[in-house]
């Protein structure tokens, strides 16, 4: 790949056609129990303890800057880094969602704007996610629930009162997993944690349509947007009624590269703790899951594959886009409880597996699906790791990284290239899109709230 391409750092694992919703099995057998998970520090992780530190802890710069710059310090628990379990519950919980076929449990924005392509003057129309999300929408109706909010439950959900005496709904559904915070495994030293200015970081932005969203069913169109599409330089209206998103965001694995960030209101300066320093672990506690949701939920904290040197890793903490937080989960240790009769007492005792298998096979429904987020799960596309990148226009050097106004540049110069260029499937094996040469005339404001 030459210079003048780079490589998204996010991709999409496709849908199916519509979640697995199901009523509860109440027929199969039950398991309650906890696992101990190892978690290692693949790349440099980045969990800020969220409260903005209104001082510089390193070099000075000036005052102006100073009250708008962030520091950040680690997340900390009685004094020591740790992780807090509802990351690493979110964590999990994306994975299993994405192999299980399950809802969005939450939207991006509501509505979003965007031009009009054959309009000069850039009329603009209103796009909403909530409908372009369709059935992947997060579940309503407790009877009625996909397996991620089944098992990890759902604040969305509700149940009707069906006796009619005017007894309140009931609204949502406690989940049956539980993640402890994660704790180090070996003394924190002095050098572990280091302090990184960080390139400035872009948000989710589901108005970045030709990226968010598939392109229209028809051939040789040459630009889209979510209602309308170009054909033969004539502008036509999309006649898929149900527009059909991409998929789940999942960031590739990379490397944390070092480059030279000026301090300033856009970016942030954050502790960030050492790959390889240490090991953490945590508890997963799980009360009354079926021996299907047991085998999926193994397979969702190792993706099957239960070795601290394998190739699957999640994605963890702050930063992600930019080589931040690869982890690789393994479970030490599986924990059931049993109950059995002694006559007409109900005796309790625990069973305890050491050493678990090295690997979790679970054969899920949808095995494109399975293929796409093994790939976006799989370590060693951090050998990418240089062409990784915002989308870049062709004479921003790579010392100099990305800022917000160049990659809304690329956008903006991209939605008038024909064929417009979007995202590649993640399973193609050229992933890279073109660095775009920057605009002669340069009179339109940043706006990124457009894109
Ligand atoms: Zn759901």
């Amino acid at each position: 790949m030459s210079n003048n391409r780079f490589i998204n750092p996010y991709n999409f694992v496709p849908f199916d056609k519509e979640p697995d919703r199901t009523t509860s099995n109440d027929t199969e057998r039950k398991n309650t129990g906890f696992f101990d998970v190892t978690i290692k520090l693949k790349t440099d992780l980045i969990i800020p303890d969220g409260k903005k530190l209104d001082f510089d802890w390193e070099t000075p710069i000036p005052a102006k800057d100073n009250k708008k710059h962030g520091h950040y310090r680690f997340f900390r628990l009685n004094g020591k880094p740790a992780i807090p379990g509802s990351s690493l519950r979110g964590m999990v919980r994306s994975v299993f969602e994405a192999a299980s076929n399950s809802c969005l449990p939450f939207l991006l924005d509501d509505s979003f704007t965007m031009r009009s392509p054959a309009k000069k003057k850039g009329r603009e129309e209103q796009g909403s996610w909530k409908s372009i999300m369709g059935k992947y929408s997060p579940c309503t109706d407790i009877d009625e629930l996909c397996p991620a909010c089944r098992l990890f439950g759902t604040t969305e959900a509700a149940k009707e009162s069906k006796n009619g005496n005017g007894s309140l709904p009931v609204k949502g559904l406690k989940g049956r997993v539980r993640f402890t915070d994660a704790l180090p495994t070996q003394p924190i030293k002095e050098d572990d944690i280091q302090a990184c200015t960080l390139q400035i970081l872009a948000e989710p932005r589901p108005t970045a349509f030709e990226f968010y969203l598939n392109k229209p069913n028809v051939e040789n169109a040459t630009y889209w947007n979510c209602k309308h599409y170009i054909i033969d330089g004539k502008q036509k209206e999309r006649q898929d009624s149900k527009l059909v998103p991409r998929g789940r965001k999942f960031y590739w694995h990379s490397r944390p590269k070092p480059a030279k960030v000026k301090k300033g209101n856009m970016n942030a300066t954050m502790e960030c703790l050492i790959g390889g320093s240490t090991d953490f672990q945590f508890q997963v506690y799980f009360d009354g899951i079926t021996d299907t949701e047991l085998k999926q939920l193994e397979w969702a904290l190792t993706f099957g594959e239960n070795d601290a040197d394998g190739r699957y890793c999640h994605k963890l903490g702050h930063a992600r886009p930019l080589g931040y937080g690869s982890v690789k989960l393994t479970i030490d240790r599986i924990t059931l409880r049993k109950l059995r009769w002694e006559g007409n007492r109900l005796i309790s005792s625990t069973e305890t597996v050491e050493n678990p298998p090295k690997d979790f096979k679970y054969c899920w429904k949808n095995q494109e699906i399975i293929k796409a987020l093994l790939k976006m799960a799989d370590y060693d596309f951090s050998k990418n790791a240089d062409r990784i990148d915002y989308p870049h226009l062709k004479d921003a050097s790579s010392d100099d990284p990305c800022d917000d106004s160049c990659i809304f540049q690329w956008f903006v110069k991209n939605r008038k290239t024909r064929p417009i260029n979007t995202l590649p499937d993640p399973l193609a094996i050229d992933l890279s899109l073109p660095k775009l040469e920057k605009e002669q005339k340069q009179n339109h404001k940043s706006n990124s709230k457009r894109w």
